[in-house]
């Protein structure tokens, strides 16, 4: 092992040989939880429709949208949400939602 300085970060770290970077830099990005952060806009579009207990091709109409494009939403925000369901969804955020801004959809 050598003592080394990461020519990414500068921390200096433990390497082997053949090693320039920390291991904290050697991690791939897309290893960090790609599930998590706020709703796009476009997200927020499709709870508040969920809230008013909309099927998915009617979303997808609202929204001009394919209706597996609406699934894969929806895929996305539950796990953003950390909810399971559609009527999980609505109970637990659809309350907060703007429906005077939803009624003009
Ligand atoms: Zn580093």
């Amino acid at each position: 092992m050598l003592d080394r300085t990461c020519a990414r970060c500068g921390n200096s770290f433990q390497a082997e040989a053949k090693e320039y970077t920390c291991p904290a830099c050697r991690k791939p990005a897309g290893i960090r939880k790609p599930w998590t952060g706020p709703l796009s806009f476009r997200e927020q579009q499709i709870v508040s429709h969920i809230a008013q207990a909309k099927s998915n091709k009617q979303i997808a109409w609202d929204l001009h949208l394919a209706e597996g494009t609406v699934k894969e939403y929806l895929y996305r925000i539950f796990r953003k949400l950390n909810v399971s369901n559609r009527t999980e969804l609505a109970l637990r955020h659809g309350g907060n939602s703007n429906r005077s801004t939803t009624a003009n959809v």
